[in-house]
């Protein structure tokens, strides 16, 4: 089925209930008005001119009606590109002409940027999802009087949506879905994301990103559940709304669970509503999920495993194991195969290490425009190569390490900077850090970038001797650089390359 009837094909059922609630506003959008609405964005686009095929590219922060746009413009036929809302002009443009939009979806703050960066592309013209002088808004989309166009999607061949890859190490690539990859997928992810009647979701992470639009767009809106829309993450906000809210469930990224199990601000709230807290997107510690959960008297934090090509998920913790082990990402999907492979190309034995390798359904069409990189990427046999490194435990659960790419090669050992920010993470002096490889007499050693806690005095030394109590020799952190905050993507993943970019720059 096309992804809008698999997202909301139960929504008149739903009738009355708030789908969505915009947690700064209260204004809300009932389950009948979302269908409604999106029926309408996509009378709105035929007339137009915006045809089956055709991009519309959505350039916001989170809204309550960024869900209306992205299902009205795939229900019109058309392909939604999601945008990262921290993209400058530049980034914009390259991705408007990359997915040859016709159209720009925006707010009016983001105007400067969207204007500056539709020049010399297809795109026609913009909207924006609140007012601007000059403009026209979504709502007048919602109120069309046209027709709703009837078109008949190919679920298997047709592109759906079009995210961008975070661009954590490299280029951000286009990734092409379709309606199949998207829908299959809600299917497999639900029996362990069962959402009860009556729960509210914050809504935190970006919609643009594909694990915000998968466990705040797609899945709720299957279940009928609220979802509470925050614009961007701010940690007081945030507490505030979960307690105020009554929120139910979130889905996070490490640098939340990070402030949630560290943050002195989170004991000045009412968390007794959450029951369940789900962590994606970059290596979680297991020993920072656990105090996370503590504090907030959870049995753990549910860990779930995924990436943009895979529509995203493929791994996930079932919120119904009393004892998760701790660490793991969760257990493989139905109708999903997987294979540990070792760097000979040969699957590992079990409980060793090897890159991660999955076939299924939720496997992207490819990468827009780049058939090297998809054949790269995908092999003849259909199985798509992660690169990221991973091993399965005795009770089926899979623990991912680090992604290939980033290990750090010291002396023929192989060292995960993963697991030395997690070592990290464990002494109270330090409230971040993130480590790279660094060239070193003709060798790669680890080097920790690390944000101190205020007031604790922490030196580079008492760094150095801590994580060498604590890891095998050739593990050690041998350079260390006191930094006022990590830089991390939208998504919550840290940009390495980055601080890699900084080490190259004093060369
Ligand atoms: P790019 O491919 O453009 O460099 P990216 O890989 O960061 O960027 P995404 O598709 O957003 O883009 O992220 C997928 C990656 O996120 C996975 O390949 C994996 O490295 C990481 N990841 C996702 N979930 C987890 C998890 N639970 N634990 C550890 N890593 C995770
Ligand atoms: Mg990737």
């Amino acid at each position: 089925v096309p992804l809008h009837d698999a997202v909301l094909g139960r929504a008149q059922e739903y009738g009355d209930r708030a789908a969505l609630v915009d947690a700064v506003s209260g204004r809300e959008i009932s389950y009948t008005q979302l269908d409604h609405m999106t029926r309408r964005v996509a009378a709105g686009l035929a007339e137009l001119g915006i045809r089956q095929g055709d991009v519309v590219a959505l350039y916001s922060p989170n809204t309550i009606l960024y869900p209306v746009v992205f299902y009205g413009t795939t229900r019109a036929g058309a392909t939604v590109t999601t945008v990262n809302a921290l993209y400058t002009a530049d980034e914009l443009h390259k991705q408007l002409v990359d997915s040859k939009a016709k159209l720009l979806v925006t707010i009016s703050l983001f105007l400067p940027a969207a204007t500056a960066a539709i020049e010399g592309t297809d795109v026609t013209e913009i909207f924006v999802c609140d007012q601007a002088e000059g403009y026209r808004s979504v709502m007048e989309l919602v109120a069309s009087t046209a027709p709703e166009p009837s078109v008949t999607i190919n679920p298997a061949e047709d592109v759906a949506v079009l995210p961008y890859s975070s661009g954590t190490t490299g280029s951000a690539k286009g990734v092409m879905l379709t309606h199949r990859n998207i829908a299959t997928n809600l299917v497999q992810a639900e029996a362990t994301f069962a959402m009860e009647d009556g729960e509210r979701i914050i809504a935190i992470l970006p919609f643009f990103h594909i694990y915000g639009q998968s466990v705040l767009m797609n899945l709720p809106f299957r279940f009928g559940v609220t979802v509470v829309v925050l614009p961007k993450f701010e940690l007081q906000q945030f507490l505030t709304t979960l307690d105020e809210q009554k929120i139910t469930r979130a889905f996070v990224a490490p640098p939340i669970v990070l402030a949630l199990a560290k943050h002195p601000a989170v004991d000045g709230v009412d968390l007794s509503a959450l029951k369940y807290l789900t962590s994606a997107a970059a290596p979680l510690d297991a020993e920072l999920a656990e105090a996370c959960a503590k504090r907030l008297g959870l049995h753990g934090v549910l860990q779930c495993y995924g990436m943009t090509e895979l529509s995203p998920g493929t791994h996930a913790v079932p919120q119904d194991d009393p004892e998760p082990p701790p660490g793991a990402v969760g257990k493989l999907f139905p109708s999903t195969e997987q294979r540990v492979v070792g760097a000979d190309g040969n699957d590992v034995a079990d409980g060793e290490v090897g890159e991660i390798w999955i076939r299924g359904p939720q496997v992207m069409k490819g990468y827009l425009g780049r058939p090297g990189e998809t054949d790269a990427t995908i092999d003849r046999e259909g199985w798509l190569h992660t690169g990221d490194l991973g091993r399965m435990d005795a009770r089926g659960y899979l623990h991912i390490v680090d992604r290939v790419k980033e290990l750090i090669k010291y002396h023929g050992y192989q060292v995960a900077p993963a697991e030395l920010e997690a070592v990290l993470l464990t002494d109270e002096r330090i409230a971040d850090a993130a480590v790279i490889g660094v060239a070193l007499e003709g060798n790669e050693v680890p080097k920790a970038f690390v944000v101190p806690m205020p007031g604790s005095g922490l030196t580079e030394a008492d760094v150095l001797e801590y994580v060498a109590a604590r890891v095998a020799p050739y593990k050690k952190v041998r350079q260390v650089e006191f930094i006022e905050a990590v830089p991390k993507a939208a998504s919550g993943k840290i940009l390495r390359r980055e601080l890699r970019a900084r080490e190259a720059a004093r060369e």
